[in-house]
């Protein structure tokens, strides 16, 4: 495997002295809350209940003491409830999905797009990027934050960056090859079927240039880095990020592999027992919460992300000082990433039940099959429509394959069954069936 060199994009920050960085965070902290607090109805609302006011938070551990925010709140605060700059000072908009149908959006003012930018820029140089790359971006263009988070950044270090959005296998190896990239950006698990794909196309993986990646947008595991790393004869470094928070480059690995840093002076990261809502120490595996430091259009104040992980604070052989975490392991919802895109079981139900002759008994079925996530959706045919004509049984497959494509964004394939088929549970529905082994 060809070495990545360790390069840190901003060495004054990414080092910095613990001690100084947490007095950063405090500064920045106290800021943030009191502009939430002025500006943003639902926090000021929140902490009025708790009786907390901006002044009370006086240390770091203060941030306890603040709401929790989570991704109902915007979506019942979509579009821009809790926007806390002017709406004229908004000059990005982008999305994710939300529980139901309707996307959540998340506003950036130019310094949060700025902040935003230079995460990815540490993120790809920490990945070995820099002038000479050529950085081929194949995450999805559009409201999702892969495309534009990874091509800004790649554009900030001065790499020549090409907008490749997701899709088109064959093309994305055409250019690949005749451009020479140096890096690819996209999810864990295209990078394996483009690796796939190499010498199927008519190939020789020698020809390609490819050096480093940074893949994320989706839970991955170290055999699918090995896979990734042996398909192309790369570095593959785990990047994570939420719409909500930012995009791609909240946390990025180093060429030490051993857990992302997090941009520690733009995000403060807690990790808590997600039954008792309690701080857990280092090393344990808790839910992963973020408050914003310096954002200004739409900060989150302890935004629950529902991703289980475990944070380090110990020194790493990078010389960055920033906290590390480790991979995603699970999640404390039922949000499942299938394809880079989030699904909840719920915005499935949704499009079911606006179905005649369905039952709203269901299940999830995601696997992986040659390095792609398929969704198969099993749901109950009712009595009546059991009994009736082929053309009308095709006709509800077809109106819910529609449906999830539209309210969810991807393809799944739809089985219906006989009534009663689908087993019945005596507490909570298990709708999911996740053959992947992603998480433990
Ligand atoms: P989105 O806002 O649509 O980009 O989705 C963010 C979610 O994607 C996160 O909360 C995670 O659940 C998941 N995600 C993003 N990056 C990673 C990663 N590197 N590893 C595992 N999950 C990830
Ligand atoms: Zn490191």
């Amino acid at each position: 495997m060809k070495v990545t060199e360790n390069k840190i994009y901003n060495p004054e920050i990414e080092c910095m002295d613990r001690d100084e960085l947490k007095a950063l965070q405090l500064s920045r902290l106290q800021e943030t809350v009191k502009l939430c607090y002025e500006r943003v109805p639902l926090y000021r609302q929140r902490m009025d209940a708790l009786g907390v006011k901006p002044e009370d938070i006086k240390t770091l551990s203060d941030i306890t003491k603040l709401p929790f925010t989570n991704k109902t709140d915007l979506r019942d605060e979509f579009p821009f409830g809790l926007l806390a700059a002017d709406k004229k000072d908004i000059v990005r908009i982008q999305g994710s999905s939300g529980t139901t149908g309707k996307p959540i959006v998340s506003g950036y003012t130019a310094n949060d797009v700025e902040v935003w930018t230079e995460m990815v820029a540490r993120s790809l140089t920490a990945a070995g990027g820099g002038q000479d790359d050529i950085i081929q971006v194949t995450y999805g263009y559009g409201l999702f934050t892969g495309g534009l988070g990874a091509h800004q950044g790649a554009t900030r270090i001065g790499a020549m960056t090409v907008p490749m959005s997701a899709g088109n296998t064959q093309r994305q190896l055409m250019m690949m090859h005749d451009l020479g990239a140096t890096m690819l950006c996209c999810t864990p698990s295209y990078a394996i079927f483009l690796g796939e794909s190499i010498r199927e196309m008519g190939y020789d993986p020698k020809e390609f240039q490819l050096k480093s990646g940074c893949f994320g947008a989706e839970p991955w595991t170290e055999e699918m880095r090995n896979k990734i790393e042996e398909l192309f004869d790369i570095n593959a470094y785990n990047i994570y990020g939420l719409t909500e928070i930012a995009g791609p480059g909240v946390a990025y690995e180093c060429p030490a592999k051993a857990g992302m840093h997090i941009n520690e002076d733009h995000v403060i990261a807690e990790i808590l027992d997600p039954e008792t809502d309690e701080p857990l120490p280092y090393g344990a595996r808790g839910e992963l919460v973020f408050t914003t430091i310096t954002k200004t259009g739409m900060p989150m104040i302890r935004y629950r992300t529902h991703d289980l992980c475990t944070l380090t604070e110990e020194k790493c052989s990078c010389g960055r000082t920033h906290v590390r975490m480790g991979r995603i392991m699970g999640r404390t919802d039922d949000m499942l990433v299938i394809r880079g895109v989030n699904v909840f079981p719920s915005q499935i139900e949704t499009v079911l039940l606006r179905v005649a002759g369905v039952a709203p008994h269901y299940q999830l079925i995601v696997d992986r099959v040659n390095s792609t996530d398929t969704l198969e959706v099993q749901v109950e045919l009712t009595e009546e429509m059991f009994s009736d004509t082929v053309a009308d049984v095709e006709r509800i497959r077809d109106e819910i394959k529609e449906g999830i494509k539209s309210v969810v964004g991807i393809a799944a394939s739809i089985k219906l069954v006989p009534p009663k088929s689908i087993q019945r549970s005596e507490g909570k529905a298990k709708r999911t069936i996740d053959k992947r082994g992603l998480t433990n």
